[in-house]
C-alpha cells in the first residue's frame, strides 16, 4: 500500500484553507525530492514511483514558488534564505530530469541540485536499476540473495544486495542482461546533459558512484566510491561538495557513522530521503519529502507539504539516524 497517497488523501480536508498552510509552513525550510520528469517513464520508474509527468512537474513547482522562497544549494550551504523556503532536489541523473525537467526549471527561473551517480553515466552499472530487475525477473536470484540475508525483511532485499553479489551473478551467468536491465530502469543523463546543465541553473552533487547502499560498503569501500565519483564530478563547473544518500532510510541505509565518513570526506550538507521537517536553522542531515505524479491539485500539493507533520509526530523521540 501507498502510505505516504493514503495519509495525502485522508488529510486534503484539512488543509484546503491557503491561510492556514501559510502559518503552518512560516518557519520551514521544505527540501522536494523528484527523480524523473517524463511522459514516456521506464518500468523501473514506475515500478517505484519515481517519475512526475512534465506537466505535472510544471504544476507542482508553481504551488512551490507561490507559497515558498525557493532557494538554490549555495544559499543553504551559506545559511542565507528567508523562510519558508523550498529547495529543488533530484537523484540518480535520469536523462528527463536534465532534459524536460531543466526546460522547465529554466522556463520558472528556478534552481535545484542533481546528485548523481557517475558510474551510469560512463557506461557502466547503475546498482539499483540492476538489483531490481534481477529480484523482479530472475527467481534463481531473487531466491539466493533471500537465502543470503535472510528472510526477515523480504521486502527491502534490494538494500541488501551488495556490488560482489552482482558480479558472481555475472561470473555465472555472463552479461547478456546487462542491455536489457539498462532498458528496465531508464535513460541516464549524458555527459553532454552534464555540460549543458549549468545553462538550465542545475547543480550537481554527489550520490557515489554506482548508487550503493552506504550501510553495505566497508568504511573502505565507501570512501572510494565517494571520491571516485567526486572526481568525476569536479570536471563540472557545476559541482558542488554535498551528498545525498542512496535509497535515503535511516538505519538501513545510513547511520552517524557513514555520516561521519561522508563529513570527513569534505561534504557541506548530508540529504537524506526521510519526509521530516528542517528547522529553519541551517543543519547538516537535511531531510526530503519526495514528490509524486499524484500530487496534481494544489489542495493534495498543500496536504503533501504537511506530511512531514504526520511523521515528526510518530517519529519525534526516535533517532533520526536509526529507528
Ligand atoms: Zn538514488
Amino acid at each position: 500500500m501507498n502510505y505516504s497517497k493514503v495519509l495525502t488523501q485522508i488529510s486534503t480536508p484539512l488543509f484546503t484553507a491557503e491561510s492556514i498552510f501559510r502559518r503552518l509552513v512560516q518557519n520551514l525550510l521544505v527540501v522536494f525530492n523528484y527523480h524523473e520528469i517524463s511522459d514516456s517513464p521506464s518500468e523501473f520508474c514506475l515500478d517505484f514511483n519515481l517519475n512526475v509527468r512534465p506537466d505535472v512537474f510544471s504544476k507542482q513547482l508553481s504551488w512551490i514558488k507561490k507559497y515558498f522562497n525557493i532557494i538554490s544549494p549555495n544559499d543553504l550551504i551559506k545559511g542565507d534564505f528567508k523562510l519558508p523556503a523550498a529547495l529543488i532536489t533530484f537523484d540518480d541523473g535520469f536523462k528527463g530530469a536534465f532534459t524536460s525537467g531543466g526546460n522547465i526549471l529554466k522556463s520558472y527561473d528556478i534552481p535545484a541540485v542533481v546528485f548523481m551517480n557517475m558510474g551510469p553515466v560512463n557506461g557502466g552499472m547503475c546498482l539499483s536499476g540492476l538489483i531490481n530487475y534481477l529480484l523482479k525477473y530472475d527467481i534463481k536470484f531473487k531466491n539466493q540473495i533471500n537465502t543470503k540475508y535472510g528472510n526477515e525483511l523480504k521486502n527491502d532485499s534490494f538494500l541488501r544486495c551488495a556490488e560482489s553479489d552482482i558480479l558472481e551473478y555475472f561470473n555465472t551467468n555472463g552479461y547478456d542482461i546487462l542491455p536489457i536491465a539498462q532498458e528496465y530502469h531508464g535513460k541516464f543523463a549524458l555527459e553532454s546533459d552534464l555540460k549543458k546543465s549549468v545553462d538550465s541553473g542545475l547543480y550537481l552533487g554527489n550520490h557515489l558512484y554506482n548508487h550503493s547502499n552506504a550501510v553495505s560498503l566497508s568504511d573502505l569501500e565507501l570512501k572510494n566510491q565517494y571520491i571516485k565519483n567526486e572526481n568525476e564530478l569536479v570536471n563540472y563547473k557545476n559541482y558542488l561538495p554535498i551528498f545525498s544518500y542512496p535509497f535515503g532510510q535511516p538505519g538501513k541505509c545510513y547511520n552517524k557513522h557513514t555520516s561521519n565518513i561522508i563529513f570527513s570526506l569534505g561534504a557541506k550538507s548530508i540529504f537524506t530521503a526521510m519526509p521530516f521537517y528542517n528547522n529553519g536553522k541551517r543543519e547538516n542531515l537535511i531531510h526530503r519529502t519526495a514528490m509524486f505524479d499524484y500530487i496534481n491539485t494544489e489542495s493534495i500539493f498543500r496536504s503533501h507539504c504537511l506530511m512531514p507533520a504526520f511523521m515528526n509526530q510518530v517519529l519525534r523521540r526516535i533517532d533520526p539516524y536509526g529507528y
